[in-house]
């Protein structure tokens, strides 16, 4: 019904004006802005990441409405006069139908923001589904869009979990899919979506690496770390995971990390002193648990174990407490697999090459940072990585709304990503024109 609905307004929104599109944005920016609050709240309620994240979220899901309101600029084509006598070719962007974003539960404001503000700028109409297991959040957003009156049927909202999403892949008045997941889930979207003549961007997981070279500012980058594994109890895509310390920095580094961790205050989001929230299911804390016990098994050492810990005020609650292993045997889990929780996995290496040879070594390709004050490290390691994000001296590289959000290896499976310039391509199909008017025809009139 979502697809009909946005299949039957899609040409009366693609021959509105890119100009008088835009001002929906505008709108669009104002009132998350003036709501700002409001959806924190039902964000951090259900998903259990603390007010403050759920408030970043928004600031980041402005900047990308911000950069799609230049879409009138960003949507321009290309022209070349006389490509032979009198003749001019030309291209130009057009949208391509019906798009939809399958989103995770981790984001549930900003992912859909990667997307969305840039489809319709663009002349596209939209579908949104949510992660089933945060679906308030995105729908009190859609009532309050209800305000925009845009012609009906150009933004819609669905929910439901593997179902809608099939219903997605196959349904042919959907031209456009972006996913954000697991790389399971990514990769079936990816295969399933073109396999039925979609244009189909999926993001998938991460386990991302850090480096600390001994020449490391040692204050400043353990906070920076600290707060890279724990923000969102690590339920974020760009979480540092594995933490590599390169020769003497195991020394400087270790005993600083694990008191960064102890300090960090684990409760409910909504409680002001909150620096890191819940898991989001018993089934995802229960996995995560499993993952430190099985490296525990093989040989592992829990250095600050947050496992079946009481919070304070909160007992019973969803969660682990920040966490720091070292030493995960190659072959497990929590050496391999995206942990997707508050743990921190220290490993030790002799030199940058050895670092750089272990994250190249690794399935995912999200994420990767490097912490010195060597120019020259940093730049080896920018060049030499194999990951779509690379941050030096940065524990998140969470690239601003203008530059795509990217991703490598089974972190994504597509081609042009998120946000930017990149998305517009997504949303837009080319159209070469080449063209000839003959003056003996123009006197005729
Ligand atoms: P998920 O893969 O379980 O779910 C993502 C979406 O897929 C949801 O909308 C869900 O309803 C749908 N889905 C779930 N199972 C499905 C199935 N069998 N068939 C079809 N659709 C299905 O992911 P999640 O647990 O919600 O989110 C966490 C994951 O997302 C992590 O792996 C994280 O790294 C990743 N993530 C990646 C990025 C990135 O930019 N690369 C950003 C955020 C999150």
């Amino acid at each position: 019904m979502a697809a009909n609905a946005s299949s039957n307004v899609y040409l009366e929104w693609r021959n509105t004006p890119a100009e008088k599109r835009i001002q929906y944005l505008f709108k669009m920016k104002t009132i998350l802005e003036n709501n700002a609050d409001e959806i924190a709240t039902i964000c951090t309620r259900e998903s259990g990441k603390t007010f403050a994240e759920s408030r970043a979220e928004i600031v980041r899901a402005v900047e990308n409405i911000e950069v799609a309101c230049g879409i009138p600029t960003l949507m321009q084509g290309e022209f070349s006069e006389d490509i032979s006598a009198g003749i001019d070719e030309y291209v130009i962007r057009q949208p391509l139908g019906v798009g939809a974003c399958i989103a995770p539960f981790n984001f549930p404001i900003m992912i859909t923001f990667w997307f969305m503000p840039y489809a319709i700028a663009c002349g596209n109409t939209y579908i949104v589904k949510p992660s089933e297991k945060v679906p308030e959040t995105m729908t009190r957003i859609f009532e309050l869009l209800e305000e925009l009156n845009l012609p009906k049927g150009v933004l819609n909202l669905v929910h439901g979990g593997k179902e809608t999403v099939d219903a997605i892949l196959t349904n042919p008045e959907i031209k456009a899919i972006s996913f954000v997941g697991s790389s399971k889930i990514a990769k079936y979207v990816y295969s399933k979506g073109t396999e039925n003549g979609k244009r189909v961007q999926a993001q998938g997981g991460a386990k991302n690496p850090v480096v600390i070279m001994p020449d490391a500012d040692v204050d400043t980058t353990t906070n920076i770390i600290s707060d890279s594994v724990y923000g969102c109890a690590g339920q974020r895509c760009l979480a540092a995971s594995t933490v590599v310390l390169v020769g003497k920095a195991k020394e400087q580094f270790k005993e600083k990390l694990i008191t960064a961790a102890k300090s960090k205050t684990t409760c409910y989001g909504l409680d002001k002193s909150s620096q890191m929230g819940a898991i989001i299911t018993k089934e995802s804390r229960d996995r995560i648990i499993k993952i430190i016990n099985e490296a525990e098994s093989k040989g592992a050492n829990i250095l600050l174990d947050g496992r079946n810990q009481d919070v304070e005020n909160y007992k019973g609650g969803n969660y682990v407490l920040p966490t720091i292993i070292e030493n995960a045997p190659i072959d497990s889990e929590a050496n391999l697999t995206e942990i997707f929780g508050p743990v921190m996995n220290l490993k030790y290496v002799d030199s940058l090459d050895e670092a750089i040879e272990f994250i190249n070594s690794s399935k995912y390709g999200n994420a990767a940072c490097i912490f010195t004050s060597d120019g020259s490290a940093a730049r080896k390691f920018r060049h030499d990585v194999i990951a779509g994000n690379i941050g030096v001296n940065i524990g998140i590289a969470a690239p601003m709304a203008f530059f795509p959000f990217s991703g490598w290896k089974e972190s994504f499976f597509g081609d042009l990503h998120g946000q930017s310039k990149h998305a517009v391509e997504f949303y837009t199909q080319t159209k070469v024109v080449i063209e000839r008017w003959y003056s003996e025809w123009t006197r005729k009139f």
